[in-house]
């Protein structure tokens, strides 16, 4: 059987779970009683240039986009390591860098984080293979998550652990102030500009003070909070609104799996079937950096809100359960699984989606069919499949409307629902990371508001940083050096 991903669910394979709203769930009621908390006086705990708050793919690399432009920054995140979904949620594959091409479309500090990371991290096809369509390595890559629509592409499996050593490397090497631990809770405001933040830790309430503040929650906590609206519809025949805790299983032979699915269709598709009736959510295992190591980034549930506490307990709740009756199912059926163990279960829930933050520009659906290509460009992303254009990202979708001093980046930035289903992959949350610190780092060393920064100034700084824009924004930002080429 091919395993062709549909259009819908290019990135994590194929059945789609059916989005099937609020199932009726009973919760206790919460009593209608308000408590009013007292105000006090609390303690400055810094004052900085860019604060950015949420260490995820979009807040890692914003904090180092800023830093290399000499800005202070101090980073704030409430686990205990930074890389967000892709390190502490297991999401280790890295979707398309590259386009149908295979020029790497999504680079700058993605293309840092690989040239940096150790070979043995790292599963994906070697550069002279990207945009191949060759049907032998087609069918090799498509088992490791790296060929899709018939094309090879730059999007690989890493070692969660070598890029959560890797981004800590990267604070201390570029003096980024980074406070492990704490949990942002209230934006610091003045009418509406955000002037920092207030955060939660062991020491209690404490405030940093910030010329800019770049929200990367991945939910947009602060933004929200400042009263910034957000849209959250979604769009029901894709993944995105799907939520789950995804998990890893040790002890297996995934070559022995693969071979498995490649040779024995039927016997696979009854398989599937037979852990569907069982489960209903049942998944299949994506190749991880590693032979020996199963990667599960489901089973999606749906139904549930990212920003409702007790939907989120509900989730890990379910997601264990599934997680140990996959274990049960695989150990005794799957050819490879016979000595697999629970080896982890992610560390953070894995949330496709909660609130993307309005603003005056954004991509759309319409967008991939006229092929736009905004003159304040600061990325470009692959499209879905082959009949699309490369997508151009707007500096106006990371400034939140009827907001100053704050801007976002990350699964959260301004898009509509269709649009969503890859601005949110960590590339592109790498890629408007960089875009946002950029801007932020501007903002803040020129003590204006990040509204008022040139596009071409980031457009400067990104080429310079190494990143990819679309061939007339470059000429555009970049006049002498394209014509002296
Ligand atoms: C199951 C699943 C499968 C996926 N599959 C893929 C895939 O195959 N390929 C792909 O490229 N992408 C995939 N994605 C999407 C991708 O992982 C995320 O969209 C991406 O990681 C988002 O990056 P981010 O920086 O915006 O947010 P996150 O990765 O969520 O990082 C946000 C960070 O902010 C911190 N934070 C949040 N709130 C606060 C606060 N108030 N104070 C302090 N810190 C805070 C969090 O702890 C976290 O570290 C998948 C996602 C899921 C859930």
């Amino acid at each position: 059987m091919t395993d062709q991903p549909s259009i819908n669910s290019v990135s994590e394979g194929m059945g789609l779970e059916i989005f099937d709203g609020a199932q009726g769930r009973q919760r206790r009621p919460r009593p209608a009683l308000t408590h009013r908390e007292a105000a006090r006086e609390i303690p400055v705990f810094s004052e900085t240039d860019v604060l950015v708050i949420g260490g995820g793919p979009s807040g890692t690399s914003a904090a180092v986009a800023a830093a290399k432009l000499g800005a202070d920054v101090t980073l704030v995140e409430r686990y205990n390591h930074l890389g967000g979904l892709s390190t502490g949620g297991l999401v280790i594959w890295i979707d398309r860098m590259s386009d149908w091409s295979g020029t790497q479309v999504i680079s700058g500090f993605a293309r840092d984080v690989f040239d940096r990371l150790p070979k043995e991290a790292v599963l994906g096809p070697p550069r002279s293979e990207w945009g191949s369509k060759d049907a032998a390595i087609t069918d090799y890559w498509s088992y490791r998550s790296a060929a899709f629509q018939g094309v090879v592409t730059w999007s690989p499996t890493i070692d969660p652990e070598a890029l959560k050593t890797l981004s800590m490397q990267m604070m201390v090497e570029n003096k980024i102030r980074l406070v492990l631990h704490a949990l942002a809770v209230e934006p610091i405001m003045d009418g509406n500009v955000m002037t920092g933040a207030i955060f939660e830790s062991k020491e209690g309430r404490q405030a940093i003070r910030a010329k800019v503040v770049i929200d990367t929650t991945g939910d947009a906590d602060m933004l929200a909070r400042a009263g910034a609206k957000s849209d959250s519809d979604i769009d029901t025949s894709d993944i995105h609104h799907c939520i789950n805790t995804a998990f890893m299983l040790g002890g297996v032979d995934m070559e022995r799996w693969t071979e498995f699915r490649r040779t024995n269709s039927a016997g696979f598709a009854d398989f599937m079937k037979r852990g569907r009736d069982r489960l209903k959510f049942f998944e299949k295992p994506f190749f991880s950096w590693r032979s020996d190591i199963g990667l599960f980034m489901g089973p999606r549930l749906s139904g549930y809100s990212a920003i409702d506490v007790e939907d989120l307990t509900e989730v890990e709740l379910k997601s264990r359960q599934l997680a140990v009756k996959h274990l049960e199912i695989y150990r005794t059926e799957a050819p490879g699984f016979e000595n697999a163990f629970l080896l982890l279960g992610a560390p953070q829930v894995g949330v496709r989606h909660s609130r993307r933050f309005a603003a005056e520009r954004m991509v759309t659906r319409k967008q991939w069919d006229e092929g736009t290509v905004w003159d304040d460009e600061v990325g470009v992303s692959t499209s879905l499949a082959p009949k699309w254009k490369n997508i151009s990202v707007p500096y106006g979708s990371l400034l939140p409307s009827g907001l100053e001093g704050a801007l976002g980046a990350g699964r959260h930035v301004a898009c509509d629902a269709s649009s969503h289903t890859f601005l949110r992959e960590v590339p592109q949350c790498w890629m408007t990371g960089q875009a946002a610190g950029v801007a932020g780092a501007l903002a803040a060393n020129a003590g204006i508001a990040p509204r008022r920064v040139e596009p071409r100034a980031i457009q400067r700084e990104l080429l310079r940083q190494g990143a990819y824009l679309s061939p007339s924004i470059v000429a555009a930002a970049e006049p002498t050096a394209s014509a002296a080429e």
